[in-house]
């Protein structure tokens, strides 16, 4: 037999954590489901500055330390290291199934936000954990007083660029364009900061070393000439790939890979929600995630009790 709920959460960042909140705030009976532990990608960031109500920051860890209490205290289950396999769905209920056996609801809200997209070069695969990392924070201290390059110019290249410059002796910043796409506030501290060369009009073309990362080609995107950059780290931050594996065909999605919903957070499957990074948006931040949680709940809320208009 396998356990039945009103809804399930499918993962444990900002958005899973609102919606879990809200729904068993509102009385319904509800699970969410977490493949490592609850609180997503900002337990991997650094300080948080734009989360409003932390006028100082805050680290990403402690956020989701309180976002996590914060929905047990309204008595949400969380059930860490299950991760969701699939879902389907049959005379209205929805199946989930996870490693160690399957759950049943009749509503579910996804919120497995994303992971980091591989640039898909010679000496990437093989170097990973080795000299090649995707998350700064996590790696970035066994860089002390080293040189690393840092790939991409988005808000996540340079925070991670940024952070990473309080550690090592010199961040290369890669980017395959003129100009940066980080917030100003961002690129004015990133062009302050002594510790880092911006190479534009750059691609990596190769990672080498034998053991470890020991340098990466760099091809200039208008002159085609490649030179080596002696570096022992690359940071990796071209872009990220929505996690929806275990939906198999329940959502439509857009040709990036993430699931499109209306207005009301609804996917093309009654009773399926989806919030946070995963689906189609124009932004992906905390604040964000936390209003789609609210209201992917108050919609899956309405469709159980029957009140939607
Ligand atoms: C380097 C970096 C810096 C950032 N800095 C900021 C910042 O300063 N301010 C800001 O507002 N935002 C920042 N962001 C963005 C922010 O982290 C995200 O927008 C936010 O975490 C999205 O929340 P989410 O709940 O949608 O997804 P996530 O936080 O990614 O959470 C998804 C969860 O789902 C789980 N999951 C995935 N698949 C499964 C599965 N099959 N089964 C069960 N669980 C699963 C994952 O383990 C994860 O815990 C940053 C992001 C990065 C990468």
């Amino acid at each position: 037999m396998s356990e039945q709920y009103e809804a399930i959460v499918i993962g444990g960042g900002p958005a899973g954590l609102t919606a879990g909140l809200y729904l068993m705030r509102g009385g319904i009976r509800t699970v969410l489901l977490e493949r490592v532990l609850p609180g997503g990608t900002p337990l991997n960031t650094g300080r948080i500055e734009n989360y409003p109500g932390f006028p100082e920051g805050i680290s990403g860890r402690e956020l989701m330390e309180r976002f996590t209490a914060h929905a047990k205290a309204f008595g949400l289950p969380v059930r860490e290291f299950a991760e969701v396999l699939s879902v389907t769905r049959q005379e209205g209920l929805f199946t989930v199934t996870v490693n160690d056996g399957a759950l049943t609801a009749r509503g579910v809200i996804v919120a497995s936000g994303t992971e980091p997209v591989r640039m898909g070069i010679p000496g990437e695969n093989e170097l990973v954990g080795r000299g090649i990392s995707y998350c700064a924070t996590c790696d970035g201290m066994f860089f002390r007083d080293l040189d690393v390059a840092v790939i991409g110019g988005g808000d996540s290249a340079i925070e991670e660029a940024l952070s990473l410059a309080n550690i090592v002796r010199k961040v290369y910043v890669v980017h395959r364009r003129d100009a940066l796409r980080a917030q100003k506030i961002l690129q004015e501290r990133a062009f302050r900061s002594p510790k880092m060369e911006f190479l534009w009009n750059r691609r990596p073309v190769e990672i080498a070393g034998s053991q470890q990362v020991e340098r990466l080609v760099i091809e200039d995107t208008k002159t085609g000439r490649r030179e080596d950059l002696p570096v022992s780290g690359v940071f990796v931050y071209v872009g990220s790939r929505a996690n929806t594996g275990f939906l198999g065909d329940l959502v439509e999605r857009d040709p990036a890979g993430f699931i499109i919903t209306d207005e009301g957070l609804a996917t093309a499957t009654p009773g399926l929600y989806a919030a946070g990074d995963v689906r189609k948006k124009t932004l992906r931040q905390v604040s964000t995630a936390v209003g789609d949680g609210a209201a992917a709940a108050v919609g899956l809320e309405r469709y159980i009790l029957g009140t939607q208009q």
